[in-house]
């Protein structure tokens, strides 16, 4: 008996290390918050503050970035809401900057419920879709969605202006949109619209071709069946002048479809017209697709501070037949878009991805794919998967314009939040800002590039809740020492107290 209580002054001595804090602690009440992630890999995509082992949120917002110790002495949390990320990797949630995905869901949204049909989305790892075309049915289903409280992530509208293709050579305006419409900015909405998507040329077959400034060759125009040798340009120049200062005029951002280099040629100017002299970071007009962008554009879209999609995955496996087709003058423009992000020019990923071409999870050729951290890999690597699942790496031609890990999660992240005014608020981890974030199970700044793709998300947080989180999974764990300093310390104290009362009791019998 008396051997037993001996080591009780021992025991305190242990846990005394853990007790004096906690008494030290004890007037600096920890805030009560909704959920904690510690022990992690918090990649911020804040220049400031780009690493960070733990974050707090609370009513939808991030309240604490730091290490875990001073998360958990700062933070608290009720119903085991303090997880244990065991050095996983959180994110900012994915900003498609480029999708046709709400407006595909509409067209077949008959067999599944908005709120159900969003889950791929959230699986993939986006809190926030830039919607490139959004008709009048597609914006009263999603208003509405987000009245009753069904929309789960974050869409920007870029309204229709007119259809992607011509009649008569002329192209088909969309006039469904009231004439007092206006830009829809509110940053704590879901729904917001901050512009209108302009199709300024063709893309190929039945919507015409990409504007070039020379013409397609014969080889092309008998190959594709090409009727206009220099590609379709569905404004000229004084026209798209006339719509896209008037939008501009009324506050809206122009998100402008160009592909060929004639299209992108028209539309800087029109830019350059509407901006009269001013900046473009207050318009924030943006260039769709860049497909095929000169060098002296580049410049000139360095000095309007122009806005610039960028896809992810190109089908590297067809970069044979491009060489055989194109010169090297178009090779050289048709890579051209990937060296955008290196002259510093405002960058965002598009996927433009939607589901009415089809949709097939497991066919990872497609270049609209929906994953972000296979465009990812396409960015990094300029890799791609042929539909046989064999991987082709690039030719020196299109392997040019390297893209770094880090371009790339920008592009990906803060700078589609850049494209729709929101880079305050979405975009990055910081405190104030909206705690829409992944979990995901790889690091994609220390692992291995060729792995990118691969990268899967575990965790889908919009606004502070948890709209994605894979069941079958391990992830998340409670933290197991509790949910603060405080606490832990506590508990161990009463569980050397209760072991010794229970080695006492056995001892009785
Ligand atoms: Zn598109």
């Amino acid at each position: 008996m008396k051997k037993s209580l001996s080591f009780l002054p021992v025991l305190i001595l242990l846990v005394c290390p853990f007790i004096v804090p906690a008494i030290y602690h004890a007037d600096a009440s920890p805030q009560l918050v909704d959920y904690i992630f510690c022990n992690g890999n918090i990649i911020t995509i804040d220049e400031t503050n780009p690493l960070v082992q733990a974050i707090a949120i609370n009513d939808g917002l991030i309240v604490g970035l730091g290490s875990t110790d001073a998360i958990l002495q700062n933070f608290v949390t009720e119903n085991e809401t303090t997880y244990d990320l065991n050095g996983r990797t959180i994110m900012p949630g994915i900003i498609d900057g480029h999708s046709h995905y709400m407006a595909s869901l509409f067209w077949i949204g008959e067999t599944e419920t908005i709120y159900d049909s969003q889950t791929i989305a959230l699986a993939n790892g986006y809190t926030t879709l830039n919607e490139k075309s959004i008709d009048i049915g597609e914006f009263e289903w999603i208003q509405e969605a987000e009245q009753n409280g069904t929309l789960r992530l974050r869409v920007n509208a870029f309204l229709i202006y007119n259809f992607a293709w011509l009649e008569d050579n002329e192209t088909v305006l969309v006039d469904a949109w009231e004439p007092d419409v206006i830009p829809v900015l509110d940053h704590d909405r879901k729904f917001r619209v901050p512009g209108f998507k302009i199709y300024l040329d063709g893309a190929s077959g039945n919507r015409g071709f990409p504007a070039m400034s020379d013409p397609y060759t014969q080889e092309m125009v008998d190959l594709w069946g090409i009727i206009n040798p220099y590609g379709d340009l569905y404004f000229n120049q004084s026209e798209l002048n006339s719509v896209v200062d008037s939008l501009h005029d009324r506050g809206f951002s122009v998100a402008v479809h160009a592909m060929g280099d004639r299209a992108t040629e028209t539309i800087l100017n029109a830019i350059e017209y509407a901006l009269n002299g001013t900046d473009n970071d207050n318009a924030r007009h943006q260039i769709e697709h860049n497909s095929f962008i000169r060098e002296d554009q580049i410049a000139k879209a360095l000095s309007l501070n122009t806005i610039h999609s960028v896809r992810g995955y190109f089908p590297t496996y067809w970069q044979q037949d491009y060489a055989d087709l194109y010169s090297t003058v178009w090779l050289e423009r048709t890579v051209n878009r990937y060296s955008l992000p290196g002259e510093g020019l405002h960058t965002y990923l598009e996927t433009d991805f939607g589901f009415l071409h089809g949709y097939d999870e497991d066919d990872w050729s497609r270049s609209s794919n929906i994953r972000p951290f296979l465009h990812m890999w396409g960015l990094v690597t300029r890799k791609a998967i042929d539909e046989n699942g064999t991987i082709h790496s690039p030719d020196p031609w299109l392997a040019k314009h390297e893209i770094s890990v880090e371009q790339a999660l920008r592009m990906m992240t803060i700078e589609g939040a850049y494209a729709v005014k929101q880079e305050n608020y979405i975009g990055s981890l910081e405190v104030g800002k909206y705690a829409d974030l992944i979990v995901i199970d790889d690091d994609p700044l220390t692992m291995g590039v060729d792995d990118l793709k691969d990268i899967n998300v575990l965790l889908t947080m919009v606004y502070g809740k948890i709209e994605f989180l894979w069941q079958s999974h391990t992830f998340p764990t409670p933290y197991t020492s509790g949910t603060s300093r405080t606490t832990s310390a506590l508990w161990i104290v009463l569980l050397t107290l209760s072991s010794l009362i229970v080695v006492r009791s056995r001892r009785r019998i």
